[in-house]
């Protein structure tokens, strides 16, 4: 039988040789559930053994049931039909099976029926389900959303929606976009208006909204009236009745199983999420980041299943009397594409945990206030990790993943853009990643704080703090090198004190940044493994050199592009 965990070996690494015992605790609330729930572990080993059993599930069920699917699910795309929305039948029946598994609440306490997994396990289940399917993960990615309501909701809120959501009866989605508020939500126009009885009415549009036919949505919408700006605006939650309509869904480019629909809402009774005014600062932020660290895994998978393609036809395909995989511009390229993934996924898994970590401590504080002081400064430290590093892993995740599934087709040659084989449909639905969930560019801006106001270099400290490199000496060694190249930037771009100057290198300084990070990484993982070492040495080698270039262009405070786009672009008149 084939399995998508069990023959991934990297993944497996991250399982097997990541310290996940503070993410343990937390997530498990040092096994306070042990006595209560059959399933619930006993303590650490056992934790780690059941993450590992449902991803051994997950892994089958992917590699099984929901990849030889996948063509047909493309092939068919989702249909409207007089207002409605049908899902292609293979992603009816791969939910179906996910439902059955009991997968369908994986990051829901238990109390509501799921399985309170970690999000380190949700990001890899995602990525299993995306490396068979790309349109799945965002049907199972929408748990984010009753997280969102378990975190923010009243009691009674969460009693009533959240066993639905984990008994898999319930699918959400997230309505945020609108027609002419896509990366600048805090512009977003639909109206909420208060009723006497307390409930809300909305009334406007929303775009692009991926399964927003389903039965509940959380959406962003203007609550104070005659206001701008983020503070007027509220988080919903909407259930579908006759106050909503679905326009039209989306002819795209990839992902067809999934259904992006626009949403007519008149007069459509809602609830408020939480406290007034806190949607956008709060809630979708909060809504947003899962859903970004989801989309980082999707790409991942995607990425994961187009290069497996690659290099197993790269193996049988001869010409010049040579299978391809044994010349220089083919193997370069397929090497390249496993060094990018696999640092991808140290990132993914890394970010992960703190994000664990993070909402462990929130957790921990709610049920013990006692602990508040203790965890305070932990938390605090957390949060600005968290913050870092879901922006960073989501473009770099989506980026890497679009050159891989690009390179994938050329590794094809000819057949590459034809249906014979996936790598055009993964080139196809892997576009998106770098899109929805905040564009790449919104994902710098989103960063950039974090790297000119010190967060990374808290977190390379902590690096240099816990850990031994004395066994990876030149390694270490270069990781300290891109880390001095940061440095330079950083102070180099701090000493203009000019916002316009920083904007215009923040890109540079975030690829500077995440280079820096992801050669420490490599470091902590060739700790433990030979072949790491190797991986890393490629990785961190090509690092240096973007890192040098760089750092030299920022250096030479050329801003001929500032100066000279608009006329080249046909802003002014020549
Ligand atoms: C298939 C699909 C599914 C989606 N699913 C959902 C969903 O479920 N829910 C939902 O609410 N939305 C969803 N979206 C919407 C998606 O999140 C937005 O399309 C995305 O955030 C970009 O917004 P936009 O399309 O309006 O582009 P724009 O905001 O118009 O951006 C256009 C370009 O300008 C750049 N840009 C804009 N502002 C800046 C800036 N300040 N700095 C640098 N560059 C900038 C962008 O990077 C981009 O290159 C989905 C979209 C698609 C295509």
């Amino acid at each position: 039988m084939a399995n998508y965990y069990q023959d991934n070996s990297d993944l497996q690494f991250h399982f097997k040789n990541r310290d996940l015992s503070r993410v343990i605790s937390l997530v498990e609330d040092d096994f306070a559930e042990r006595n209560e729930y059959a399933h619930a572990p006993k303590d650490q080993e056992d934790a780690l053994d059941n993450y590992e059993r449902v991803l051994a599930v997950v892994g089958e069920i992917s590699a099984d049931f929901v990849a030889p699917r996948a063509r047909e699910v493309d092939l068919t795309g989702a249909q409207f039909t007089d207002g409605e929305v049908a899902y292609p039948e293979g992603l009816q029946e791969a939910v179906k099976r996910i439902n059955q598994a009991d997968l369908a609440g994986f990051i829901l306490k238990r109390k509501y029926g799921g399985l309170n997994m970690p999000t380190t396990v949700f990001s890899a289940a995602i990525e299993l389900f995306a490396r068979a399917d790309a349109s799945l993960p965002l049907i199972v990615s929408l748990q984010a959303l009753a997280a969102t309501v378990e975190k923010f909701g009243s009691d009674e809120q969460k009693e009533r929606i959240l066993p639905r959501f984990a008994s898999g009866e319930m699918i959400g989605s997230m309505a945020l976009t609108e027609p002419d508020a896509g990366s600048d939500l805090q512009s977003i126009m639909l109206k909420a208006s208060e009723q006497s009885d307390g409930t809300w009415q909305l009334n406007g549009v929303k775009r692009f909204i991926t399964s927003g036919c389903e039965q509940l949505s959380l959406v962003m919408a203007r609550s104070e009236e005659g206001s701008k700006g983020g503070r007027g605006i509220s988080l919903f939650i909407y259930e579908r009745d006759q106050g909503m309509r679905i326009r039209r869904i989306e002819n795209k480019l990839g992902i067809k199983g999934s259904p992006t629909c626009e949403l007519q809402f008149t007069d459509a009774k809602a609830e408020l999420l939480g406290k007034r005014k806190m949607g956008l600062v709060k809630y979708t932020m909060h809504l947003m980041n899962s859903a970004r660290l989801a989309i980082a895994a999707q790409a991942v998978g995607i990425a994961e299943g187009a290069y497996q393609e690659a290099n197993s036809y790269a193996k049988d395909r001869r010409q010049f009397k040579r299978s391809i995989q044994d010349i220089p511009l083919v193997y370069e390229m397929l090497t390249n594409m496993r060094v990018s993934i696999d640092a991808a996924r140290s990132m993914l898994y890394e970010t992960s945990s703190i994000v664990d970590i993070k909402e462990g401590i929130e957790n921990s504080i709610e049920l013990h206030p006692e602990r508040r002081a203790d965890l305070k400064s932990d938390l605090s430290r957390y949060s600005k990790y968290a913050s870092l590093f879901t922006p960073l892993i989501k473009r770099f995740a989506a980026d890497m993943a679009n050159q891989v599934c690009y390179d994938a087709i050329q590794v094809h040659g000819g057949v590459g853009f034809t249906k014979e084989f996936d790598a055009e449909r993964h080139y196809r639905d892997v576009r998106i990643t770098s899109i929805y969930e905040g564009t790449s560019q919104l994902q710098v801006v989103g960063a950039i704080g974090g790297v000119v106001g010190g967060v990374v270099f808290d977190r390379l400290d902590d690096y240099e703090n816990e850990n031994d490199f004395s066994e990876v000496k030149a390694l270490h060694e270069s990781a300290q090198e891109l880390r001095a190249c940061l440095k330079a930037a950083v102070s180099h771009v701090k000493e203009k004190a000019d916002p316009e100057f920083q904007e215009y290198h923040s890109e540079r300084l975030v690829d500077i940044a995440t280079d820096t990070l992801l050669a420490y990484l490599f470091c902590i993982d060739a700790l433990k493994s030979d072949l790491k070492k190797k991986v890393g040495h490629l990785f961190i080698t090509a690092a240096l050199t973007r890192a040098k270039s760089n750092v030299d262009f920022i250096k030479t405070d050329d801003i001929s592009m500032m100066e000279f786009h608009a006329e080249i672009l046909g802003q002014v008149e020549i």
